[in-house]
């Protein structure tokens, strides 16, 4: 198995089932154009974040990693006109060109994207008594991780969400004796996802042309 054949099994998919849309189209050349790192989701994996939302039926939608807004326009696509979709993003340059984007793709009545870190961003919110969201993205620097768990769980409620972006780094979760602070964040954050019982949780690993990865799915009970 290599990269070309998974490149290719990925490429069917999105031209089978993941039409051209020229505002997604149009989000990732701007943000290749502005020299942004290609860490963006890719469109079967946007597509995927899009279905969970629809099939939760997601009206409030907390995403913590913006870059360029593509999985942010993936995920906004599934809230009713009346929804809201919050992401934050640490980049005042990304986030302002994700706001563009956003704009492009007729989303932006239902889409804030927060400048901060993350943590700031998430304790504001708890602070403002922010209503839950149904589903949380977590999608930033895996070393955080535990704490964006922490703090999403405070914005939660019995039925929400939590999809966990990159949790495999590259086979390294499996590595007890690995102390890369982005591998830690993930172990850390398996840890507090196993040992709470208000918590159900799944990972998949994953190939394609994002390379070899994996997400997490978490429902939140009572
Ligand atoms: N979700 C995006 C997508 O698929 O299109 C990709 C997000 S990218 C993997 C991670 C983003 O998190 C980057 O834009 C980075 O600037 C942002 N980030 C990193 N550390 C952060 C922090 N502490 N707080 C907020 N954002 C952060």
């Amino acid at each position: 198995m290599s990269q070309e054949q998974w490149n290719a099994v990925d490429s069917y998919f999105s031209g089978a089932l993941v039409p051209s849309d020229a505002a997604l189209d149009a989000t990732l050349k701007s943000s290749e154009e502005a020299g942004l790192p290609t860490i963006n989701v890719a469109p079967n994996q946007g597509k995927l974040l899009h279905l969970f939302a629809r099939i939760k039926n997601a009206r409030r939608i907390l995403e913590i990693g913006t870059l360029g807004g593509y999985s942010t326009i993936w995920l906004a696509r599934a809230l009713p006109s009346d929804g809201t979709l919050i992401s934050l993003e640490s980049n005042a340059e990304y986030a302002e060109l994700a706001r563009r984007n956003i704009e492009s793709a007729g989303l932006s009545k239902v889409v804030s994207v927060v400048v901060g870190t993350a943590v700031q961003s998430l304790e504001r919110l708890i602070e403002a008594e922010t209503e839950p969201f149904d589903l949380v993205f977590i999608d930033a620097d895996k070393e955080s991780n535990p704490a964006y768990l922490q703090l999403s769980l405070k914005l939660s409620r019995p039925g929400t969400v939590i999809i966990g972006d990159n949790v495999v780094r590259k086979g390294r979760v499996a590595d007890p004796g690995n102390h890369d602070p982005d591998v830690v964040g993930v172990r850390q954050y398996f840890e507090l996802l196993g040992a709470n019982p208000r918590l159900d949780t799944t990972a998949v690993q994953t190939v394609g042309a994002k390379g070899w990865d994996g997400f997490s799915v978490t429902v939140v009970s009572a």
